[in-house]
Parts: C-alpha cells; sequence; structure tokens
C-alpha cells in the first residue's frame, strides 16, 4: 500500500467485491523479469538437471503466484478498509508492488492501524503457507517454487513494515503518532519525515552497494528509495492541501461564465476579437442563442496556426455533452480530482441546469496560495454563519 501515484496506464483484469484488479503496463516488465531471473540464473543454479522448458514453467508459475502474492496483500488492506466503511474503487499492481485506492477518511488511528498493519501480516501468512509446503514437498522439484514464495513474501512482509510513509509500517507509525499527538497534520508530518529518513537510507545503502559490489542489486534500492522519498513527501503535501481546501466549495471559488462566442466564428476570428491580449483562456461556444460546449486556448493551439483562417469554432470545441460539470456545492478538493481523472483545467458549474461560472484549476491553486500566505484559513461561508471557534 502507497500513496498516490500516476497509474492511469492501468488496465482492469477483473472486480472483487466491486474492486477493479488493475494491472499497470510496468507491472509486466517485472512479470518478466521475475521469471526470468528465475528460470535463467535462481532455478537454473539450483536444478542444473532441468530442462529449458521446466526451467520457464516454473518461472512464469512462480511470477504468477508471486502476482497472486502481491494481490492477496492488497486485497487484505481492501477488506479491512471496506469494513471501516471506506470506499476503494481499485487495487492496481504496478512496479514496485500494488496500491489499494482508498477513498474517504481515516476517522481513528486505530481504524489506520488495522488497515495498514493486516497487510504485512498477510504477506507472513503466505510465507509460512508456502513455508509449509515447501517442507511437504521437499523431495520434489516444485518444492524450488514453494521455497521462493516463502522468501519472497516473507520479505514482503519485513519491506512493507519499514517505518517509512506510506508504506504500511510507516502508516502503522502514523496512527501511533496520531494516537499521542491527536493531531492528523502533525502525525503526517512526522511520519513523511521519517520515510524521507529511511528513503535517503535506502538511496545510501543501494549506493554503497552499487560502488562496493556492483551490480543491479543495489540500484534496485536506489530506485526504491527515490519513490518512497517522492511518496512521502507527495503523501504530506496532500495532507496539507486537504487540510487547506476543507470545506471550501466549487462555487466559493469559481469565477462568472465568461463571454461565449459564436460556434460559426473561425479560429483566427476568435484569437484575434478574444484571445490576444486578454487573459481569458476559455470561452463558451453559442449555437442559436444557447450554449453549445467549450472552446480552451489549449484546444486553439492544437489546430495548427495557418488552419485558423479556414477552421470553425464548432470544429475545435469540446461540445456540451462530452464537457465535465460540477455543481456549486461540490467540494474544491472532489472538483480538482475530477479535472485531474479528465485531464482538463477546468469546469464549468451549473446550478440545476443553470450556467452561474467556471472552476480552473488555476483559480483554486492560486486560491490554495493565498491561504498558505495567510496561514490559518477559515473557509467563507455564503449563508448558514461562520464556523469560527
Ligand atoms: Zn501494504
Amino acid at each position: 500500500m502507497l500513496g498516490r501515484m500516476d497509474l492511469r496506464n492501468a488496465f482492469t483484469i477483473g472486480r472483487i467485491r466491486g474492486v477493479a484488479i488493475q494491472v499497470h503496463w510496468s507491472w509486466l516488465l517485472v512479470f518478466v523479469l521475475i521469471a526470468w531471473s528465475l528460470a535463467g540464473v535462481v532455478y537454473a543454479d539450483e536444478k542444473p538437471e532441468w530442462s529449458d522448458n521446466q526451467l520457464w514453467t516454473a518461472g512464469l508459475i512462480s511470477s504468477l503466484l508471486f502476482f497472486v502474492s502481491v494481490l492477496l496483500h492488497e486485497l487484505s488492506h481492501t477488506f479491512v478498509a471496506l469494513h471501516y466503511g471506506m470506499s476503494v474503487p481499485a487495487i492496481t499492481l504496478f512496479v514496485f508492488g500494488g496500491v489499494s485506492q482508498m477513498a474517504g477518511e481515516m476517522r481513528s488511528p486505530r481504524q489506520e492501524f488495522f488497515i495498514a498493519v493486516v497487510g504485512p501480516l498477510a504477506s507472513w501468512g503466505l510465507a509460512i503457507a508456502f513455508g509449509a509446503l515447501w517442507v511437504a514437498f521437499r523431495s520434489e522439484g516444485i518444492s524450488v517454487v514453494f521455497g521462493y514464495l516463502a522468501a519472497v513474501n516473507f520479505l514482503l512482509g519485513a519491506f512493507n513494515l519499514l517505518p517509512g510513509f506510506p508504506l504500511d509500517g510507516g502508516r502503522v507509525f502514523r496512527s501511533i503518532v496520531w494516537a499521542r499527538v491527536h493531531d492528523l497534520t502533525r502525525a503526517t508530518r512526522i511520519a513523511s519525515l521519517v520515510g524521507i529518513a529511511i528513503a535517503w537510507l535506502l538511496i545510501g545503502l543501494g549506493a554503497v552497494s552499487v560502488l562496493a559490489f556492483g551490480g543491479l542489486g543495489g540500484l534496485w534500492y536506489v530506485l526504491i528509495g527515490l519513490f518512497l522519498k517522492n511518496a512521502s513527501e507527495s503523501a504530506y503535501a496532500q495532507v496539507l492541501l486537504e487540510r487547506a481546501l476543507k470545506g471550501v466549495t466549487a462555487g466559493d471559488v469559481m469565477r462568472p461564465p465568461p463571454a461565449s462566442v459564436p460556434e460559426t466564428w473561425s479560429l483566427q476570428e476568435l484569437a484575434e476579437e478574444r484571445v490576444l491580449g486578454q487573459a481569458e483562456r476559455v470561452f463558451f461556444t453559442e449555437s442559436l442563442g444557447r450554449i453549445s460546449g467549450l472552446i480552451t486556448v489549449t484546444d486553439l493551439t492544437r489546430v495548427p496556426r495557418e488552419r485558423w483562417g479556414e477552421t470553425t469554432v464548432r470544429a475545435a470545441m469540446v461540445p456540451s455533452e462530452q464537457v465535465h460539470t460540477v455543481e456549486p456545492g461540490v467540494s474544491v478538493l472532489e472538483a480538482m480530482r475530477l479535472m485531474q481523472e479528465h485531464d482538463v483545467n477546468q469546469l464549468p458549474v451549473l446550478d440545476e441546469g443553470r450556467l452561474v461560472g467556471l472552476l480552473t484549476r488555476g483559480d483554486v491553486l492560486q486560491r490554495l496560495e493565498l491561504n498558505t500566505l495567510v496561514g490559518n484559513f477559515e473557509p467563507p461561508r455564503a449563508a448558514g454563519g461562520s464556523s469560527r471557534k
């Protein structure tokens, strides 16, 4: 279980209790790499009497069962999270293991502790199970596969217990700090700093190992260290972001809807009349007096300049039915998530179908900067009084 990262290039292979099981392309690389190194090196050393066919079969089976092991580790997190009422849209397997994408707030240190600790325990359970199979089939050739899986699951559990947030161990650590200081942001800050320290330790150990012994094993630690450092930093940034934007709605940050332009205009007209010398970058388009879609400066620049004269706004715009929108009451965090998911920089704000404004990523970030400058931020309330304590 690791922090958020860009896992959009993943495909879904199935669903378990509504949770999409996804594989990121980088995992395929690992799958082949594991099968290849087991067949070509590890098993080839241990079983010199095996044919290439046998070696590759054992390598592929091991890699597949490793895949299942990582999946079971993630499923254990997922099931406990579901038990606590969180929603888990997807589990994604990628180059460094797996991520359970959880939505919903960690409500208590206890909840976080159990969701995190169950993963390494599941891996160790698997290590024990494969260890038992290894003992049971000791005299058979297949025992090397069980031996490998016992070892790798043990290491998986142990590595994840490192107290580097957002590794499982780091989450366990954060839950303990959280229970003591009663402040999730502070606990996250402390856990992230420890995570970054652990990351540097891995990078250092990896570098020393590469220098002293050569080989790629050390490089792997450097890569994992860099990944962990990145994840620690962004996990903390995420908590700060959530804290700063808590209670702020799309309606609080939106700007008035920009002027609309006729669909029949050419891009040249749009550029000359509206874009040049003006700060606006987003325009609604209209046809027969009704809003028909959205066109941005990005859409404009996608068309080669020499074709602006002959291309209409209609040809380059995004029609209404493809434009994602939000309601004014939606939290800015949710709106930001939507923008990220659909890879857009703005969302029209509709109140019961009526266009009331435009929410842009830039406006949200500016608001955020303002909050950081002001320090302690209290979201403005349009109605219903202030929540100041
Ligand atoms: Zn985990």
